[in-house]
């Protein structure tokens, strides 16, 4: 018989932490913490597999399981000494939802099950706080109600059925706060919740506690496959056959009066990284009102002085659970009556400057190895991203709050500058950048009363999110640290109309569509734009306008970066075609140019370029192109320097030769004038030129098999460059690769061009350098004939832009299109422009290198596409056994910690 249920109370537990995959993450924490002696309420799990099981058999359970949970619910009736459903001495539980990954608020959660009438009247008999017990029965039937019977918002501008109900009567009473309400009062909103919930669903509310419980179950399972939870799962490439686990858990109760409170806290800042304890509580509250962000909550440290001896023993379960992880944790605890207890725990949400603090900070302090600081759950290598991401002007901010718009503080809950217009709802938000995505305007702030999980999309699609209300640990903070995203939340002067679409501060009033600058280091907000600068990380290593010791963000990032490469097999070159942005890569740590694309150069000498496409006899093609090479080798000469002795690949040219020409009328007359020729001449070669599929046309190689002056021009240049650089002393190593090639013979005729030109301009300049000469695979039957293309390759790059292209005969340009309901129904797992599709594409990919290197063993290959700064690509060229990935500068980092994580393993 298959075990679904695993007890936990009373000391001991039968599941444990590295249980997850069947516990879920909360489960199998609430059993490890109870076996290493913490005080945790008894209950039990329902594994993963009976919510796959679920799935499988049309929404039912297996027959088994009735009978294990029955079981598990007395063991936990016998601990907790109450009983489930019992009018004189009740039991209550939670169902809780709970999968292997965290998914913040995606799912959910019913407390105070096991209430009815007759059970509620021995709750206020048993406890003499007939208050209390209203206040919990109130909030089980709005839970219940939400969450099982479904009675949601229907419309956007719509608020919560219940929360109206709520702010009726608040507003009738003239009182502000739930805690004000009376008895009386509760009683009320219970009548009024519950007639709400018959007229929706025309049945009465449920009064047989195992009928509560049962549902709540159903609804948790239910919740794996609501539309947030699979989006969410969608951006973070989670299976949804995982599913979740329900966890039943004996209720303790923060709402019983002002000597209990419920609170959420991190062991250390999940913002900057701070050694501090960061937290929030609430008194006289239940879970749910930290983190849906209802009442502005105090800050953990303030425990200190409401309740002393509950905030040492926090103090040292922070410490207990740190060591025993030996990563930082995310809490939740309730107090009743003075007593401590813990509700959850788990590995915390943090932001890359975060990440790497904690990872840096905890190798000093032994708790943790270099190898571990590295691993990828503790820092995904797209969060460094947000150590390189720009931050406000100073001067510019200081000038806007001069100015008088500085509009008010709220709580720093995600670091960075953002800009952008106000949207007041996600799916305007979404809607708004999917429309303007690429332009000035492209950028929203997401302005919210608070968030949900309901907004995920628009906060995903948003720079920056700022809210009224709620505090470090409401859902729009730790939503935001996961995505990176700027966030301020909790500011409380901002009084938001949904209605109207304004938010109204004292007396300024910005509209939808207005401009607001979010300062997500210091909370700050500010009316209109404001100008942003580098961040730290490159003010040290570009601008070089900081030094090293005054910056402790960079200081982290630099010792996490010199681990990193301890580690690191795979090479990290950058895409580079200048000599300021090869140096900026050098910065940041690449080790070579991995794709030099010479085209830029060209349009830098416009008009010689476009006399050499006009030419029509090869004496006149030859006559331009040597107009071109003294730039061409000046380019070159810049490159080889700026790169001090790393290998430099150099493409030659690629693009259709139409792209250089001019296709309006206007544009052709003034070339005609420019280079004497007649507009006819000009219009009528761009007439021969045009192609109806220019990615397939002629390019790449092809021009250099028609136009081999132009081939042999680019080498000179290449030579001339290398020669006169090593006649100086310095060590130049170019490497020369030929795109588009699909057959042997057509590398054979540019290598030969090549090798050729390199023997002359060696003899002319009297010095031999080594250099190789290669070729892009960036067509299938590249891939496919690599043995025959390794005879005369003495490298390879994968242009994966092209190889996915035509492996998918998906046009990049086009693909936009039918692309997000390919997402959106799983067609494809990720935008297979942004990381390899492993099976097709790095199925070729992997072929390409065995084959090629059946032929050559030694063979270095590379990949250049944009998928080389993808930390799953990455990953992947590391196992098939590439020598390195070459990237845009700004991902260089970012491929180092991940060809760290893949030598490692993580
Ligand atoms: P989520 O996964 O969204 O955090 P949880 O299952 O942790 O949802 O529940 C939400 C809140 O409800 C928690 O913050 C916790 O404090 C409270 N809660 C859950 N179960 C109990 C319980 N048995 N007793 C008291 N509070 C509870
Ligand atoms: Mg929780
Ligand atoms: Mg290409």
């Amino acid at each position: 018989m298959s075990k679904y249920v695993y007890f936990f109370g009373g000391g001991k537990a039968e599941g444990r932490a590295d249980m997850k995959n069947l516990l879920g993450g909360k489960g199998a924490n609430l059993a490890e913490m109870t076996n290493i002696g913490l005080p945790v309420p008894a209950g039990f799990t329902l594994t993963t597999e009976v919510c796959t099981y679920y799935y499988a058999h049309d929404r039912s359970y297996p027959p088994e399981l009735k009978q294990q949970v029955n079981e598990a619910l007395k063991k936990t009736e016998e601990v907790m000494g109450a009983k489930f459903g019992d009018p004189k001495n009740p039991l209550l539980v939670s169902c809780r939802s709970g999968a292997r990954v965290s998914m913040p608020g995606m799912m959910d959660t019913v407390l105070n099950i096991g209430l009815n009438e007759a059970t509620l009247r021995g709750l206020i008999e048993k406890t003499g706080n007939e208050r209390f017990g209203w206040d919990s029965y109130r909030r089980f039937v709005q839970m219940y109600g939400d969450v099982v019977l479904g009675l949601k918002p229907q419309e956007k501008t719509e608020v919560d059925p219940f929360e109206k109900i709520m702010e009726e009567l608040k507003h009738a009473k003239k009182v502000k706060l739930d805690t004000e309400l009376t008895t009386d009062d509760l009683k009320e909103l219970v009548k009024r919740f519950k007639k709400a919930a018959k007229e929706r669903t025309g049945k009465d509310f449920p009064d047989d506690v195992h009928e509560q419980m049962w549902q709540a179950i159903g609804a948790v399972f239910g919740s794996w496959m609501n539309d947030r939870a699979v989006v969410y799962r969608r951006q973070y490439s989670f299976p949804h056959e995982w599913g979740t686990a329900a966890n039943i858990c004996s209720m303790v109760f923060g709402n019983m009066g002002d000597d209990c409170c419920t609170g959420v806290a991190f062991t250390r800042d999940p913002a900057t990284g701070d050694r501090v304890f960061y937290g929030e509580y609430l008194i006289n509250a239940q879970g749910e009102d930290v983190v849906a962000g209802i009442r502005t909550p105090k800050k953990i440290a303030e425990l200190q002085k409401d309740m002393p001896p509950v905030y040492k023993q926090l103090d040292e379960v922070r410490n207990i659970l740190e060591q025993h992880y030996r990563d930082v944790q995310d809490i939740e605890f309730t107090v009743q009556k003075g007593k401590l207890w813990m509700l959850q725990t788990r590995n915390g949400k943090r932001t890359g400057f975060a990440a790497v603090r904690f990872a840096v900070d905890m190798v000093h302090e032994g708790l943790i190895t270099k190898e571990e600081a590295l691993s990828a759950s503790r820092i995904p290598p797209d969060d460094l991203n947000q150590l390189l991401q720009p931050i406000f002007d100073p001067e510019a901010k200081r000038k806007a709050v001069k100015e008088g718009k500085l509009l008010a503080k709220g709580i720093n809950a995600g670091p960075g500058a953002a800009t952008g217009r106000i949207k007041f709802h996600a799916d305007d938000a979404e809607e708004w950048v999917h429309k303007h995505k690429g332009t000035p305007d492209g950028h929203v702030i997401l302005v919210r009363r608070e968030t949900s999980p309901e907004d995920i999309r628009g906060m995903q699609a948003a720079d920056g999110i700022l809210t009224a209300f709620g505090g470090a640990s409401s859902h729009a903070a730790l939503v935001s640290r996961q995505m990176g995203k700027v966030c301020i939340v909790g500011c409380g002067a901002l009084n938001i109309d949904y209605t109207k679409g304004t938010v109204i501060v004292g007396e300024k009033v910005l509209k939808d569509g207005d401009w607001i600058s979010i300062d997500g280091f210091t909370g700050d907000v500010i009316a209109g734009q404001v100008a942003s600068k580098p961040s730290e990380v490159v003010q040290v290593l570009i601008d070089k306008t900081m030094k090293p010791e005054q910056s402790k963000v960079y200081q982290q990032f630099a010792v996490l970066m010199s681990w990193a490469d301890s580690v690191r097999k795979l090479k990290v070159r950058t895409n580079a075609d200048k000599p300021d942005q090869a140096a900026q890569a050098m910065a940041f740590g690449a080790e070579g140019i991995g794709l030099c694309r010479t085209e830029h150069m060209f349009f830098d000498h416009i008009k010689e370029m476009r006399e050499m496409i006009l030419a029509e006899k090869p004496e006149d093609r030859k006559r331009a192109l040597a107009k071109l090479l003294p730039f061409q080798r000046q380019d070159f000469y810049g490159i080889f320097k700026a790169m001090k002795g790393h290998p430099v690949t150099i493409r030659t040219l690629d693009p259709p030769l139409h792209e250089f020409l001019p296709h309006e009328d206007e544009g052709q007359e003034e070339m005609a004038k420019e280079i004497g020729v007649s507009k006819q001449k000009i219009a009528d070669r761009v007439k021969s030129l045009h192609e109806f599929n220019p990615m397939l046309g002629f390019r790449g190689c092809r021009l250099g098999i028609v136009y081999p002056e132009i081939t042999e021009m680019q080498a000179r240049a290449i030579f001339e460059a290398a020669c006169d650089l090593a006649k100086e002393g310095s060590k130049v190593e170019p490497e020369v690769m030929i795109p588009l090639v699909g057959f042997l013979p057509e590398l054979k005729a540019q290598a030969k061009l090549i090798h050729d030109t390199a023997q002359k301009v060696f003899a002319e300049k009297k010095i031999v350098i080594p250099y190789l000469v290669g070729t892009m695979i960036e067509l299938p039957r590249a891939a496919v004939t690599a043995d025959q293309i390794a005879q005369e390759a003495q490298f390879f790059s994968f242009g994966t832009n092209d190889l996915t292209q035509t492996t998918l005969g998906m046009s990049r340009d086009d693909y936009g299109s039918f692309i997000r309901v390919y997402l959106e129904k799983d067609v494809v797992p990720r935008d297979p422009f942004q990381s390899i599709d492993v099976d097709g594409v790095g199925g070729l990919m992997k072929l390409g290198v065995e084959r090629g290197r059946a032929t050559r063993p030694e063979l270095k290959v590379g990949i250049c596409g944009e998928h080389g700064g993808d930390p799953d690509t990455v990953k992947f060229c590391h196992k098939i056994g590439l020598s390195y990935v070459s990237c845009s500068p700004f991902r260089v980092p970012i491929a180092r910690l991940a060809g760290a994580q893949a030598a490692l393993g993580k």
